[in-house]
């Protein structure tokens, strides 16, 4: 039988507990410094030490991976920690499609992939002085949020740029990525595909906590605007959400569109778990503005099962227990290979 590894961070409590309730072995790459928060977690069976994540990719850790046919489970911290070619070169097979992380972390591939799944998604802006509306800019990869920020014009985008740069936040030769700002209601939907059943489920919606954009609307207008410091959008934490019913069928649609150009696009396409990220406008209508193809943090809400999973299974279903599941059935069906790439 399959273990289940992953990197101690993000969501790796959550996926292990899950893969220990389906009564498979559990390992935890883990930083040194963090060996004492791990040791607490008794369904944990075996840590491997490391200085740094990087070493997974090194010959010691994968011998250990392979000699516990481990399989490995992508998070958000291997995404924003390796480059996509580390990740591609592991060679512990990997949960889902590990070849889907590059258009993850890509901008422009990440655009492509969306706009080939249909999703509707705010106009991107070339050139700050393409700015008319109110825009929000991006760096590069998974860097959740952190260092983001809002221009009104090409002028506000230029005093924050060169503010942020002299804090030391971004960098100078950074290429920063700009699109136009969507309000509403932020909803972060989850999705799990199954390879196996060729069948999709909708797992839970959750919102994020950035900050300190959210701090700002705690203080009066008065001294938003005599504050000179630059809000960023760094996730903190994240809190659940249900959907008006009425919202669900457009729900799987878009999920389901996202599961077919995956698939045209990148063999073999959206396995396992995954996120639209996006606003709902006062009209409900959907906005998104990101995908992460992989297990999201936001997902650690629903440990003990999400209120759509009990709808779905007759028993506690987390994201980590349900990736564990799919592994478990591959396994003995002899169907690992469909399952991880
Ligand atoms: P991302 O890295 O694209 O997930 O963005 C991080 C955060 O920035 C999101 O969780 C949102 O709060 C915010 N955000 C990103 N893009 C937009 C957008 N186009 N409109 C409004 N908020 C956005």
């Amino acid at each position: 039988m399959a273990s289940i590894a992953t990197l101690g961070s993000h969501c790796s409590l959550q996926v292990l507990k899950g893969a220990k309730d389906e009564g498979l072995k559990t390992i935890l790459v883990c930083e040194t410094k963090r060996e004492r928060l791990y040791k607490r977690f008794p369904f944990i069976d075996e840590l491997i030490m490391v200085d740094s994540f990087k070493e997974v990719l090194g010959q010691k850790c994968q011998k250990t991976l392979e000699e516990n046919n481990a399989v490995l489970i992508p998070h958000g911290t291997l995404v924003a920690q390796m480059s996509s070619e580390e990740i591609e070169s592991i060679k512990t097979p990997v949960f889902g499609n590990k070849w889907i992380l590059r258009w993850e972390s890509d901008r422009e591939m990440k655009e492509k992939l969306m706009r080939e799944a249909n999703l509707p998604m705010p106009k991107p802006v070339a050139n700050p002085k393409d700015i008319e509306r109110l825009s929000i800019v991006k760096r590069q990869g998974a860097a959740g949020g952190k260092g983001y920020f809002m221009a009104a014009n090409e002028e506000d985008y230029n005093t924050k740029r060169n503010q942020l740069v002299s804090e030391g936040i971004i960098s100078k030769e950074e290429t920063l990525y700009i699109q136009e700002y969507a309000a509403g209601v932020l909803a972060y939907l989850t999705f799990f595909y199954s390879p196996l059943k060729e069948d999709l489920e909708f797992y839970g919606v959750d919102q994020r906590h950035e900050s300190d954009i959210e701090g700002l609307g705690r203080i009066p207008a008065e001294q938003q605007i005599k504050s000179n410091k630059v809000p960023s959008f760094n996730v903190i934490g994240n809190s659940p959400l249900v959907l008006r019913e009425s919202l669900l069928d457009e729900v799987y649609k878009m999920g389901e569109s996202f599961v077919e150009a995956a698939r045209r696009i990148v063999k073999p396409g959206m396995n396992g778990p995954f996120c639209i990220e996006g606003v709902y406008d006062e009209n409900a209508k959907f906005t998104s503005f990101e995908f992460s193809a992989r297990i999201v943090a936001g997902s650690n809400i629903y440990m003990d099962g999400s209120p759509y999973y009990s709808l779905l299974y007759n028993e506690t279903m987390s994201m980590g227990k349900r990736i564990a599941r799919e592994i478990k059935t591959a396994t003995e069906t002899n169907r690992l290979d469909k399952v991880t790439t």
